[in-house]
């Protein structure tokens, strides 16, 4: 056993079908009577649902949450709760709408209660992010954790398909990184494990039947523990070219996960060999990468970044970027090995055995 630190995140987990009723008891308990509820347009009529359910302790329900949180968009929400003097903030959704109440949580200190409805993990860090003039700041803070969480897989119900492939796959990316993450713990790492193995079992499930009540409960439970992972210890490589490139090329989040997770895998599989054999035991499979390869096309979600709109002019400059600041990963991080990696994910090719 090597040494490790594991500093746990104090957040409170409600979990279960129908546990949103639970919302008002929820914010009572963390004393909060003028809740300012969020949401993303898209998710108004369940954001108005959960306002409805706090009744008196909601005074305003705000749904222009934005993915990867556009500044001015913090800046108007962080406006109106200063306005209804707002005592805590519920963010609704994926993490667009939870990305918007960690903004309120940092400029003014605000609690904030997460209902999370996709897979994505935010609810569980202390990550905020928030972006201007196209480049996305990420920075830690305690403040912005969440206190309280709520997982109710009916409110996964409706989402679709290809989103909760996607976005079940973006959690399988947290779990993965933390397995051969220079931090990791073996704490985190039996998380990891339990939520590749929960995520590869229940996605296939949803779908095939996006009402599987059952599945989506694993789903969402694969999605805690990998959010945990995420919280807990540092991300590499996939991480990292994710970020540059739904930033610099305006690629959606959670499809640019799909897409890179099977080639950082293969990219790290020599220089992380326990982490690849406890991924591929998870998924079911002998080999890590191309399992992951798998499973994203079992889901019919997208394996190439062609087909998500980059060109393959855009490669290089994306290169460049993915190398620009050095961070830790398993395999040493190469222009020449980035490129490969890329052209690989742009064709979208099955990665070869590790
Ligand atoms: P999202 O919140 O934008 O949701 C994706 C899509 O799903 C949207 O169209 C939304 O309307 C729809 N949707 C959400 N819930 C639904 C439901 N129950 N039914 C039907 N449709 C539903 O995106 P996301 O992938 O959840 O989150 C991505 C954002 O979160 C990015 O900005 C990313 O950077 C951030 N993020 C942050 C962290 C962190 O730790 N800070 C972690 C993961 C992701």
């Amino acid at each position: 056993m090597r040494d490790f630190i594991y500093d746990t995140l104090p957040i409170r987990v409600v979990f279960g079908p129908g546990q949103v009723s639970q919302i008002a008891v929820e914010a009572a308990r963390l004393g909060l009577g003028r809740v300012l509820v969020l949401s993303t347009p898209g998710q108004r009529a369940l954001g108005q649902r959960v306002t409805h359910l706090l009744g008196a302790r909601a005074v305003g329900f705000h749904a222009y949450a934005k993915m990867h949180v556009p500044i001015e968009v913090g800046a108007a929400a962080v406006g109106e709760a200063r306005t209804l003097k707002a005592d805590g903030a519920v963010a609704v959704g994926g993490g667009s709408a939870i990305g918007l109440g960690k903004i309120i949580a940092r400029d003014l200190g605000l609690p904030l209660l997460a209902v999370p409805t996709t897979y994505s993990g935010s609810e569980m860090t202390a990550i905020w992010g928030q972006t201007e003039a196209g480049v996305k700041t990420t920075a830690r803070d305690p403040k912005v954790l969440p206190r309280t969480v709520i997982y109710d897989p009916e409110l996964t119900m409706a989402l679709p398909r290809a989103t909760s492939a996607t976005s079940g796959m973006n959690a399988v990316a947290h779990a993965v990184e933390a397995l051969y993450a220079a931090d990791a713990n073996p704490i985190t790492s039996i998380m990891a494990e339990q939520s590749i193995a929960a995520l590869a079992q229940s996605l296939p499930r949803i779908v095939a039947d996006p009402n599987n009540i059952g599945a989506r409960g694993d789903a969402l439970y694969g999605a805690w523990l990998a959010g945990v992972a995420l919280g807990a210890v540092g991300m590499a490589l996939h991480h990292k070219l994710c970020h540059t490139l739904g930033g610099a090329f305006n690629l959606p989040h959670a499809e640019v996960h799909t897409v890179i997770l099977p080639h950082a895998a293969a990219y790290n599989a020599a220089a992380a060999p326990e982490a690849m054999a406890r991924i591929a035991a998870a998924l079911g499979t002998s080999d890590a990468p191309q399992g992951l390869f798998d499973l994203a096309r079992r889901l019919g979600a997208p394996t190439s970044l062609a087909a998500l709109g980059l060109k393959d002019t855009d490669l290089d400059h994306a290169a460049d970027l993915a190398i620009a600041n050095p961070y830790a990963n398993p395999a040493v991080v190469t222009r020449a090995g980035i490129c490969g990696l890329l052209d690989d994910a742009y064709h979208g090719r099955r990665p070869a055995e590790a």
